[in-house]
């Protein structure tokens, strides 16, 4: 069967709806738009990175998406985005609020530098607090039951001795998710995180500093509790997107999705130290 008519055999399930992906130029928000094109939604991508954004237009067409230069820590450019999408497509159904940045990873506390904290707070947690509070304008203003979703990260559930200032805003943007959805039900938006497990995107490959896509694979893949050669994939975070933002959800507020493989469910250092000890 020819793809075009596979593709309209899939229900869509976000026909009609119209959504903001920051950070869409790239990764898992790139992988986003798509799967939110192909369901039906028309897509605004808000991206630091014209090049890739309108490259990612020109490759889905123009009446579907469309691409606004955004840095996600200035608030004047979000409003700008949200105000563009609302005056292109009419309104906001889902804010996907994933601009990300990681700062330095492997790095101690004693060497933790003020301007690495600025900036991956501006990003990661002003940039989050942007995105909801220019989404829940409109959203009330227009009476739209909306769906607000943050990329949060598996480091919500897990901890380690690395990645400080990344993990401390990760977990501040969990806490701002639950806080407002709180505030937010009320007019019956929803607001939801999504958090991966490590995935092999230009973030993470920056973030360890390893140059090769298939050495951080291995990397992820070895430490991973799903075995049997599976690899969190951009698609599998796209799906779980899909749900918070579709009406298949139309009860969920407040969860932290985990897409991890049961990754965060462990306590490997116990049976190492066991194995060490006493094998
Ligand atoms: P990516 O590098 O492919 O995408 C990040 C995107 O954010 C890029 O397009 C970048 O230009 C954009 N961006 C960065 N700063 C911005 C700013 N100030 N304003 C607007 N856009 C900005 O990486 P990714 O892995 O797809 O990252 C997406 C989100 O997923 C991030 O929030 C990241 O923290 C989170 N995450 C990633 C992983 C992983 O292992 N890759 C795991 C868990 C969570």
């Amino acid at each position: 069967m020819a793809t075009s008519s596979l593709q309209s055999l899939i229900a869509k399930r976000l026909e009609g709806k119209v959504a903001i992906i920051t950070g869409g130029a790239s990764g898992i928000g790139a992988a986003t738009a798509k799967l939110f094109v192909q369901h039906g939604a028309k897509v605004t991508i808000a991206d630091i990175q014209n090049d890739l954004g309108n490259s990612l237009v020109y490759e889905i067409g123009t009446e579907r998406i469309m691409f606004v230069h955004c840095n996600v820590a200035i608030e004047c450019d979000i409003q700008n985005v949200v105000d563009a999408t609302i005056a292109k497509f009419g309104k906001l159904d889902i804010m996907f609020s994933n601009a990300g940045i990681s700062g330095k990873a492997i790095s101690s506390i004693l060497d933790v530098d003020y301007d690495v904290i600025k900036n991956v707070f501006d990003v990661n947690v002003v940039g989050s607090f942007l995105c909801a509070k220019h989404a829940a304008r409109v959203m009330i203003s227009n009476n739209t039951k909306g769906s607000i979703i943050f990329t949060a990260s598996m480091v919500t559930t897990k901890y380690s001795d690395f990645l400080h200032t990344y993990v401390a805003s990760k977990n501040a943007v969990l806490g701002l998710s639950k806080n407002i959805g709180v505030e937010l039900g009320k007019y019956g938006i929803r607001v939801n995180c999504i958090s991966p497990y490590g995935i092999g995107t230009p973030l993470a490959l920056k973030a360890f500093g390893i140059t090769g896509r298939e050495m951080v694979d291995k990397w992820f893949a070895e430490a991973g509790i799903l075995k049997g050669g599976a690899l969190l994939e951009l698609q599998d975070v796209a799906n779980g997107v899909l749900y918070l933002a579709s009406d298949d959800s139309k009860y969920v507020s407040g969860l932290n999705l985990i897409i991890d493989g049961g990754y965060s469910t462990t306590n490997v250092a116990l049976t190492e130290a066991y194995n060490k000890l006493f094998l």
